[in-house]
């Protein structure tokens, strides 16, 4: 069957264009599924409402942007020929390197050409009769699929910071998730910067040694560990490219989903002067080895303590202030409860006489003027306010428009409690509409690009199993989907992510509802799961004859 365009019928004027799969996201997990299924041979429409692919690489272009995780393991695995072409320069890319992958990723494979950039997905509705989903475009059009991916990323809805008055400031307001194409020069200005999550705290290193002045608006101070990227030597590179199956092999049997070196070791197991020596040793090897000394750091509230005091230590060796020292450290919450930070001389920023730290938990934030920012105790006179105040994370894209299943019954109902899946990849009541890295799955807390590749292979077998079995839709039957709630939340109760308020518990959000919704077993775990919930003929699953219209779709 050729690609083709029939007559809505909803409507006598539009006109209705046909595919086997729409694709929603042109970010990896994107990316990924345009590639899978153009390879099976469907015909396929993907929409981004960016310029271009990246997802949030696309649009965080701050300065500073980077990804905390060894870039060797933060890429595609699927295709020996990308692994072997592509040379990473940095342990940890920035985000013009990024771009750069993602483009010759693109390029290489002809990606491009699936997508509709500048497009914004307005509706999407599942025909149950005729077993097709129905995407509304912005601009008006029409598509029509039996199959829907929703690869719209965990963190790609940015979040409004809670004070008014942004509109009313003359100078120019900046939000990390929307940065300008073109470069932006602080030099000699005065910047306020809102935010310190992993966001905040990258921009701040860059920002604070460029502007005039720069002030850090602060509320809850993170943990940030040393970075210490290096450049990359060609050795190193060829070794790497040499044994990438197996560096492939070790992620996927991870928790992480990445080669770092983890630990069963128990935290008192280790004598104190064993502890002191493995956290120095993990301290100076940088990046998030810290998390990986010890395998009970996540579920013993002694233990954290004692790494928590670790860094704490180490900030006030390096703030020579003690005041400042004092409120840049972190109390009242487990070390990494919050995502752990990763920098390269955040701490050393705040020597700078020009950096000066504002303390929110004190003095909040009442409103933007036209000069600056107000706090409680009086306003700070600014000529850009950058906002790193994060997103409405892991359920946000997916709520912001209209997505309705079997007998009209939208995800905005279905998620009001909180989201509710089958391994984050499909939802009872919504057939034949896949998610990518979605809510009750391990999207934030395991390399994303493994997940993504993990759940689109999932989504490409499951489709298969129908088109060889003339089947026309899948769906997780309640049973299911509530049995892996469940599994979610009994996993969750024991971990200490659940004690700080932070995105990965929607206590970011006003009005949002609360609570850990991720898998935390694990990435090794989790692709268990779901090779389970694929056997025996995906039991476990509501699987539907096919309706004529859609079989010959399937079949063709
Ligand atoms: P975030 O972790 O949610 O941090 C948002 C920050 O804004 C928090 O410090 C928050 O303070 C602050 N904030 C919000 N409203 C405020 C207000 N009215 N007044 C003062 N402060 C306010 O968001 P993010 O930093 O963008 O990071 C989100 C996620 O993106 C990370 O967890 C990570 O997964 C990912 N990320 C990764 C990288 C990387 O790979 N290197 C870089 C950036 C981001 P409170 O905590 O008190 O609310």
């Amino acid at each position: 069957m050729t690609a083709g365009t029939t007559a809505a019928p909803s409507s006598q004027t539009t006109q209705v264009q046909q595919r086997d799969v729409l694709i929603v996201g042109g970010g990896f997990g994107g990316m990924y599924a345009v590639y899978k299924f153009n390879s099976m041979g469907m015909r396929l429409q993907a929409f981004e409402s960016g310029g271009d692919l990246g997802g949030v690489w696309y649009w965080n272009r701050y300065p500073g942007a980077r990804v905390d995780l060894p870039s060797i393991d933060y890429s595609f695995s699927f295709s020996r020929e990308i692994e072997q072409e592509w040379t990473w320069s940095e342990q940890y890319a920035g985000q013009p390197e990024l771009l750069k992958y993602i483009d010759f990723v693109a390029t290489r494979l002809d990606l491009r050409r699936h997508y509709q950039f500048n497009t914004r997905v307005n509706s999407a509705v599942w025909d149950e009769a005729r077993q097709v989903w129905t995407l509304k475009t912005a601009r008006g059009e029409v598509f029509e699929a039996p199959f829907c991916i929703m690869a719209t990323g965990p963190l790609s809805v940015p979040k409004k910071p809670e004070f008014d008055g942004l509109e009313n400031f003359k100078g120019r307001v900046l939000h990390a998730a929307r940065w300008p194409h073109e470069p932006v020069d602080f030099s000699g200005k005065r910047v306020g910067i809102v935010g310190t999550g992993s966001t905040g705290i990258q921009i701040v290193q860059e920002v604070g040694r460029q502007a005039g002045e720069t002030f850090v608006f602060q509320r809850t101070p993170s943990f940030t560990m040393p970075m210490r990227n290096v450049p990359l030597d060609a050795e190193y590179v060829a070794e790497v490219k040499r044994h990438y199956a197996g560096i492939r092999e070790v992620a996927r049997n991870s928790a992480i989903g990445g080669s770092r070196p983890t630990s069963t070791r128990a935290f008192f197991t280790a004598t104190p002067a064993q502890r002191q020596s493995l956290l120095e040793d993990s301290w100076k090897q940088g990046g998030l080895a810290m998390l990986g000394t010890f395998g009970d750091l996540m579920t013993n509230e002694e233990a954290n303590e004692h790494v928590a005091n670790f860094v704490r230590k180490k900030i006030g060796e390096v703030v020579t202030d003690p005041v400042t020292a004092d409120k840049l450290t972190p109390r009242g919450y487990p070390i990494f409860a919050r995502r752990p930070c990763l920098d390269t001389g955040y701490y050393e920023t705040f020597n700078l006489p020009t950096v000066h730290l504002m303390d929110c938990l004190t003095d909040p934030i009442v409103e933007a003027t036209e000069k600056g920012i107000r706090t409680t105790s009086g306003e700070t006179e600014l000529d850009y306010i950058i906002l790193a105040t994060g997103y409405d994370g892991l359920t946000g894209a997916l709520l912001s428009f209209e997505v309705r299943g079997r007998e009209g019954r939208t995800v905005q109902d279905k998620w009001k409690d909180g989201p509710r899946s089958h391994l984050g990849i499909m939802m009872e009541g919504f057939p034949n509409l896949f998610m990518t890295t979605g809510p009750n799955g391990p999207a934030a807390l395991a390399n994303i690009i493994r997940i993504s590749e993990n759940d689109v292979d999932w989504i490409a077998d499951a489709i298969t199993h129908l088109r060889q079995n003339r089947l026309g839709s899948i769906e997780p039957t309640l049973k299911s989907e509530n049995a892996w709630m469940e599994l979610v939340y009994n996993l969750a109760r024991h971990s200490l992510l659940n004690k700080a308020k932070t995105w990965y518990v929607g206590a970011n959000v006003e009005g949002k509802p609360k609570g850990l919704s991720q898998f935390v077993g694990g990435f090794l775990k989790y692709r268990e799961h779901c090779a389970a919930a694929a056997q025996n003929g995906y039991q476990g699953h509501r699987l539907e004859p096919a309706a004529q219209a859609a079989l010959a779709a399937l079949a063709a």
